[in-house]
């Protein structure tokens, strides 16, 4: 497994439409072996394909790396029963078929968006149809926090971030400051 580089805004990758998979073949399983390895080294709890720049409908998530996980270091992760606490999600395809009425709040990050987040309601409840890792369907009720973590998955598949759903200045704001992030790193490199 690799850990693959994540493209973050601005980046036109990002606004992609991702392909359906035909099938979930080696190749594919390799793809979502190492976004899982990629997901487990930056802090995160969901990564969809597109993010390290494969236009693929594939999805993985970890909800069970608690806030608390994501700031420690490497080498504690690493412990025995850390790793037994890993929960691997794989999502191919997937469609959400029905969302509840009832809305949840959470303050939202991402990966393609470092350092920036803003609270989102979405559908509190999501059903999802999708293909596991092993190419078999599978349905999923979901609540809460591993809701708003499918739905906002599905959305990089779409070409959608969450800061789509902000005021356009407040959308603007961000953009220029990850604008002025990149520029920054960029000139680390070169000095
Ligand atoms: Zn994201």
């Amino acid at each position: 497994m690799t850990i693959r580089k994540i493209l973050t805004e601005p980046n036109k990758i990002l606004r992609e439409k991702s392909l359906r998979v035909e099938n979930v073949n080696k190749d594919i399983q390799q793809l979502m072996g190492d976004m899982l390895e990629t997901l487990y080294d930056a802090p995160g709890i969901g990564l969809a394909a597109i993010q390290v720049g494969v236009a693929k409908r594939v999805i993985v998530m970890d909800i069970n790396r608690s806030r608390n996980d994501i700031g420690r270091d490497k080498e504690d992760i690493n412990k025995k029963e850390d790793r037994e606490s890993k929960k691997p999600m794989y999502f191919v395809n997937p469609e959400i078929i029905w969302k509840s009425e009832d809305k949840f709040s959470y303050e939202e990050g991402c990966l393609s968006l470092p350092n920036q987040f803003a609270e989102i309601d979405r559908p509190k409840q999501c059903h999802v149809k999708y293909l596991d890792y092993n190419g078999h369907p599978q349905e999923l009720r979901a609540d809460g926090l591993l809701a708003t973590c499918i739905q906002h998955e599905i959305d990089h598949l779409e070409g959608i971030l969450f800061i789509d759903y902000l005021s356009k200045l407040k959308k603007e704001m961000i953009i220029k400051k990850l604008s002025k992030q990149t520029k920054d790193n960029i000139e680390r490199i070169v000095v």
